[in-house]
């Protein structure tokens, strides 16, 4: 079935190519097609798995009609709970809710006609909203495709940088947005606000609290929101302030490499920021995360609030609880945790469970 993979992924780089190319003159089929190569990519990374699990009802799935394109396929929330509960390997939940306002939008298009065709403020205002949201999109999906679905999509990792460059060629139409900006800008950075590139658009309109920080940042041009790391370059030849807003990200400027034990042993020896050190013995300072089941990877800042290294998410203080059957300290905890437990112990449940 390798041969059905690259048949859907080359499918998937000519939509994210045709939504390129029709940008300017057709913003309804741009956005149409941008969708269509992220549900095909998802649906290549869920192939890797087992073609069945394309087809909208497994239990009926009949290789003949598979290899003739004769089923019907999964849409994006299925194929994520089956990639999610099967491979352990789903969508982060910001991606998936940046891929289902994708999804919607092209519902959309597909029935109504759309404020940004036609000339005028309103369509360039309209185009300018398409044109961040598909840098958004694109920003998840590359970060997919070459961090943690790496293995599976290499061999296409040349076409993945041609796209990466094409998208960021049509990101620049931002410009006259930003421009507007600039002033504004300029007026903040003198009473000592900090804005970085922004790993979305590009421009330099992302606003940080700290140069040194952890938190949640915004770009006034493209309106990208994510929790990033604001840190000096670890590699010491580098050392330039920079931003990285993944846990296995590069620095743009001299493409080390992150990843969440470096982001931890940072808050561990507080170079990055104040870490709560338990007072208490008993009391850890790292939480198991809800978010990606990371274990024991969100750590306890000074602020109150907790991170998590492997996903980076940021909780609030009450958003982590302490477990009612084991006792470990994690975020999304159940209701009723003596009974269900958290995900990783299972609870009374699992216990009684176990015992079968
Ligand atoms: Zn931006
Ligand atoms: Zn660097
Ligand atoms: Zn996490
Ligand atoms: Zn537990």
């Amino acid at each position: 079935m390798s041969e059905r993979f690259d048949d859907v992924v080359r499918n998937a780089f000519d939509f994210l190519g045709r939504s390129i190319d029709e940008l300017e003159q057709h913003p309804k089929y741009s956005v149409i097609h941008f969708y269509s190569a992220i549900e095909l990519f998802v649906k290549a990374r869920l192939l890797k798995e087992h073609w069945a699990l394309t087809v909208a009802k497994p239990e009926q799935a009949d290789r003949t009609k598979f290899q003739r394109g004769d089923f019907q396929s999964v849409g994006l929330r299925e194929a994520n709970e089956r990639l999610a509960k099967i491979a352990a390997d789903g969508l982060l939940e910001e991606e998936l809710k940046c891929f289902d306002g994708l999804r919607q939008e092209r519902n959309q298009m597909v029935h109504f006609a759309h404020a940004s065709q036609g000339d005028g403020a309103v369509a360039a205002k309209e185009l300018d909203r398409i044109v961040s949201d598909h840098a958004k999109g694109w920003l998840y999906l590359r970060r997919l495709l070459s961090g943690r679905w790496k293995d599976h999509f290499d061999a296409h990792a040349e076409k993945i940088s041609e796209l990466d460059l094409r998208m960021r060629e049509q990101t620049k139409s931002l410009e006259r947005k930003f421009m507007l900006l600039t002033d504004d800008i300029s007026a903040a950075r003198g009473a000592g606000r900090h804005f970085m590139g922004c790993p979305s658009c590009g421009f330099e309109s992302f606003e940080v609290s700290e140069l040194v920080w952890i938190g949640l940042a915004k770009c006034l041009t493209c309106g990208y929101a994510s929790v990033v790391v604001t840190l000096n370059c670890v590699n010491e030849e580098c050392g330039k302030s920079i931003l990285i807003d993944d846990a296995y990200e590069c620095c743009r400027l001299c493409d080390h490499v992150y990843s969440p034990a470096v982001v931890e042993a940072l808050i561990e020896n507080e170079s990055l920021i104040e870490f709560q050190r338990p007072h208490d013995v008993d009391r850890s300072a790292w939480a198991n995360c809800g978010e990606c089941e990371g274990y024991e990877s969100a750590a306890h800042l000074k602020t109150g609030e907790w991170f998590c290294t492997e996903c980076f998410s940021l909780f609030d203080e009450d958003e982590i609880d302490a477990c009612e059957w084991c006792g470990s300290l994690t975020s999304a905890l159940p209701e009723e945790s003596m009974i269900s437990g958290c995900y990783q112990c299972g609870g009374y449940m699992g216990h009684v469970g176990d015992k079968d």
